[in-house]
């Protein structure tokens, strides 16, 4: 089998690409651009593999798409590559919607003409899986139930509603066209090779160069955290096993508000002193001016995927903050790199 994997080098890509290397025999292809977010880094022990191989192309650049398809005729595609930064979208986002939608379109209408030329088992076994973010659903009060794959789309920044976008053109791409199609909708995640820009990795980069921790209004915001690993093994999952026209919601059964996330970061570096500080690294905390439109509270209700497909999160979150704290200490040079490169100069923000 060779799959096409777009955004390969972004966190969760990279997860998924080294899940599938270790674990299968499949071959895979990885278009990604390579914007300030990717880490080719966390592909290195791929890289050598016969079975994997990289195409630097936009996503949204047709006759790159075109090349690409026509090179490499993959037996399925996994769409990850996105814009993904909340914050970024409420300050630029033209390049949401370029690359979420218009670059969803293309990968879309390549995967559609190229599925229409396939015959037999290769058509019949095609999908094309497009991995989604809980924000689509909006914001949960605290006592709402958590989203199910049938609660209603309700986006509230750009960046969700660029996601939502391109959620309703692969389910167009389904009904009209027939394309063979499954989608997943997951929690936040975390681990290893999260780019420095969001929150878990802020707060853990902070705490030991003895900045202030920031965090935003008072911390209360509640998300559902899932390790990138639990992920990897989903989406690989889901691509094979799922049914056709499907959608899976993925969480790793872990609520927290923000403000518990970082008193837990602050007391494993505490224990085993890697801040600068005599004190507590929780005195570093500082309480910043909200995000405009802060979704409150998001919650995955996964039972769909756990029923159907047997998965579940293998990782408590207490045990995957501990080993991504560990992961960060071990591997400073990465991101000691990124932070004098400074990518474009845009501010670290405690962001998830
Ligand atoms: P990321 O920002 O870490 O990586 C995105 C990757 O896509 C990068 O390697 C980048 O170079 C590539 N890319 C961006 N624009 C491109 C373009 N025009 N053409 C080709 N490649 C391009 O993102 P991530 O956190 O790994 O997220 C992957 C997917 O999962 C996204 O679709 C995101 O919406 C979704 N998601 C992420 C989370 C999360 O917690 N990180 C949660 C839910 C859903």
């Amino acid at each position: 089998m060779k799959v096409l994997v777009t955004g390969g080098c972004g966190f969760i890509g990279s997860a998924l690409i080294r899940h599938i290397i270790r674990h299968s025999t499949a071959q895979v292809v990885n278009v990604d651009k390579l914007t300030y977010a990717a880490t080719p880094e966390a592909l290195e022990d791929c890289s050598s593999n016969g079975r994997y191989v990289h195409e630097q192309a936009d996503i949204a650049d047709e006759a790159a798409m075109e090349r690409v398809f026509a090179i490499h005729k993959p037996d399925g595609v996994i769409h990850l590559a996105a814009e993904s930064h909340v914050d970024r979208s409420i300050d630029g986002p033209g390049i949401f919607v370029t690359t979420n939608v218009l670059g969803t379109y293309t990968v879309l209408n390549r995967s559609l003409a190229h599925w229409k030329g396939l015959s037999g088992d290769a058509g019949r076994h095609f999908r094309f899986h497009h991995v989604s973010t809980d924000e689509v659903y909006g914001s949960l009060s605290e006592t709402d139930p958590a989203f199910s794959e049938q609660t209603p789309y309700s986006p509230r920044s750009p960046y969700s509603a660029s996601k939502a976008a391109s959620d309703h053109l692969v389910q167009a791409w389904h009904e009209t066209y027939g394309l063979p199609m499954v989608m997943t909708n997951c929690s936040n995640n975390y681990g290893l090779w999260q780019f420095p820009e969001k929150l878990i990795p802020v707060i853990i980069l902070n705490a030991v160069q003895g900045k202030e921790l920031p965090v935003y209004g008072a911390g209360d915001n509640i998300r559902d955290w899932l390790h990138v690993e639990d992920h990897a093994v989903a989406l690989w999952q889901v691509f094979r096993q799922g049914r056709n026209g499907e959608k899976y919601n993925i969480g790793g059964n872990a609520e927290r508000r923000n403000i518990d996330v970082v008193h837990t970061i602050c007391d494993i570096l505490d224990e085993i002193g890697a801040t600068p500080g005599s004190g507590s690294c929780r005195d570093q905390i500082k309480f910043v001016t909200d995000r405009p439109g802060h979704d409150h509270r998001y919650a995955i209700d996964s039972g769909k995927i756990r029923r159907e497909l047997h998965w579940t999160p293998s990782y408590t979150f207490e045990r995957g903050l501990e080993e991504t704290v560990a992961w960060y200490l071990h591997n400073q040079k990465w991101w000691q790199d990124i932070h004098a490169r400074k990518y474009d100069g845009k501010r670290l923000g405690a962001s998830v």
